[in-house]
């Protein structure tokens, strides 16, 4: 079955600092149009910390969207285009949490909301940590702090953790840890 849909016309109807957004009418395979409305965002980096005591540094911050403080794996969007997520991942971590990893590596990617918008967030794991200061962005108000590993287990199963990609990282790094 061929699933493509074809690109009649693309009309970007906000430009944000963050996001634009696309409206976009498509040939359907049967040879019908559509519309399709996409979020654009040139995607970000996210870290899984785990500090020597198999502990979980972990950020809480206020999201707008949802109107409540989410618990979530540090991370960032990429600077520009073709910036390296790994640069990314490091500089994050630093940033909202203050520490440098001796070990950092990749993952896994996802794509947290395909339906609507392109965006894939890169998932490293961080080992190796030495805290230092954070630095997070003017408009970012942000705690890290350590948890328990099967304590952020019981909050993902709980529902306390819904944030996805913090839920994809924690998960990945569960099981290739053999947790
Ligand atoms: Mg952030």
């Amino acid at each position: 079955m061929n699933y493509y849909e074809k690109t009649l016309k693309t009309e970007t109807v906000y430009h944000g600092s963050i996001i634009d957004v696309q409206r976009l009418t498509v040939e359907l395979p049967n040879g019908r149009e559509a519309t399709r409305d996409i979020v654009r965002n040139i995607g970000a980096s996210v870290v899984v910390p785990i500090n020597d005591k198999g502990q979980l540094i972990l950020v809480e911050q206020f999201r707008k969207p949802n109107e409540k403080v989410f618990i979530e794996l540090p991370a960032g969007k990429l600077d520009y285009k073709d910036e390296d997520p790994l640069e990314c991942a490091v500089r994050e971590l630093k940033e909202e949490t203050g520490y440098t990893a001796e070990n950092i590596k990749k993952i896994l990617s996802i794509h947290p909301a395909p339906a609507f918008a392109d965006e894939v967030l890169h998932i490293y794991l961080a080992t190796g940590l030495t805290q230092g200061e954070c630095d997070p962005d003017e408009d970012e108000f942000i705690t890290a702090k350590p948890y328990d590993f099967n304590e952020v287990l019981t909050m993902i199963e709980e529902g306390t953790i819904t944030d996805a990609k913090t839920v994809a990282g924690i998960l990945m790094a569960a099981r290739l840890l053999n947790l």
